[in-house]
């Protein structure tokens, strides 16, 4: 009896040892610079260095859980002027408590500094590049290419899922909506179907014919896709503006795809019946001018229905803009600025059929 006991009481105090010892066994995770042990938040930089022109450093947040378990990659600011995903993103890096995490959580609030400071749209000013084209990067490339070269191998390479945050930019008056892209791949399309429900943003763009090859994947959620993790684009906010609401959908959006993952603990709030949209149809403008919206963000509109005019700077109308479709405005130029080629306005086409 009482040897049975000793043995019992070994074993338990193996068990111990053995769990205390597994338990010291969740590792560190390193991104640039950010070291963060189990339960820790850390900061750092992925340091680009220079090469064909100037090196730079993105800030990189690791907040590493006490529970072992998958890697989750937010990133925004590829477009540095994209204000509320930026802001989203940030107050994520506050909100989120290691303790509470099962698994890791790397946050790139803003990628695209030189766009952030300098206050230019669209493109890395340093290099006159789109830092959402260029993926997976090049070493030796400009530095657009350098950082999403960079972002592929010490994010893209280690996670497991990953959410690319966009929205309006300067120019650009946006309605809130997600990307989901589906490859054909069962469970990787399941998991990112349940990622982008859990996000709850109302409007979903079926997003097919992406390109597959690992040399070329341009943009950063289809780098991650194409190499086999469920990754969703969302994007709110719009024309510089941050509104409460927007960055609110961000943030409670990602904190419900997290207990959809079972990082967080709760349950996740999935939007039920989302408007899914098949296509999306650019309007452009074929001339520089001076543009007078008639619709608003969001708008409904059928094909034909004038959505703004153009007039020359003598105030002599050269275009009347009107849908080429029927479907829903997801954004419209947001200010009187227009050069040939612009993008007016997307329209979203809504699908017959829920995927
Ligand atoms: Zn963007």
């Amino acid at each position: 009896m009482i040897r049975s006991f000793a043995r019992s009481a070994a074993a338990f105090a193996i068990f111990l040892l053995v769990a205390i010892f597994v338990q010291a066994q969740v590792p560190s995770f390193s991104v640039g610079t950010a070291t963060a042990a189990p339960g820790q938040k850390a900061r750092g930089y992925l340091e680009v260095p220079a090469g064909v022109d100037a090196a730079t450093q993105i800030p990189v947040i690791v907040i590493n859980g006490e529970k072992h378990g998958p890697v989750l990659a937010l990133v925004s600011g590829a477009h540095g002027t994209e204000y509320t995903s930026i802001i989203a993103i940030e107050k994520l890096i506050d909100q989120l408590d290691p303790s509470q995490i099962t698994g890791t959580v790397i946050l790139v609030p803003l990628i695209n500094i030189q766009s952030f400071e300098q206050k230019v749209p669209h493109v890395n000013p340093v290099d006159n590049k789109s830092m959402n084209r260029f993926y997976p990067g090049k070493a030796d490339g400009t530095q657009t290419e350098r950082a999403s070269f960079l972002i592929t191998k010490q994010i893209v390479d280690r996670c497991d899922y990953l959410i690319d945050y966009h929205g309006g930019d300067l120019d650009e008056s946006l309605r809130p909506y997600a990307y989901w892209a589906p490859t054909g791949k069962e469970t990787q399309d399941r998991i990112s179907k349940e990622m982008v429900l859990a996000f709850g943003l109302d409007h979903i763009i079926i997003w097919r014919d992406r390109p597959t090859d690992l040399a070329a994947t341009r943009y950063l959620d289809n780098t991650a896709t194409a190499r086999g993790k469920p990754s969703i684009v969302v994007e709110a906010g719009y024309a510089g503006i941050v509104e409460a609401d927007d960055v609110a959908l961000l943030v409670d959006g990602t904190l419900s795809t997290m207990r959809a993952l079972k990082m967080l603990s709760g349950n996740p709030r999935p939007i039920e019946n989302p408007v899914w949209l098949d296509k999306v149809v650019d309007v452009l403008s074929d001339g520089p001018g001076i543009w007078y919206p008639l619709v608003k963000r969001g708008t409904y509109v059928q094909e034909g229905m004038k959505i703004g005019v153009v007039t020359d700077y003598f105030g002599k109308l050269v275009l009347e803009a009107r849908a080429p479709v029927s479907g829903v405005l997801l954004h419209i130029n947001a200010v009187p600025s227009l050069k040939k080629g612009d993008n007016i306005a997307d329209i979203g086409v809504v699908a017959a059929h829920a995927p």
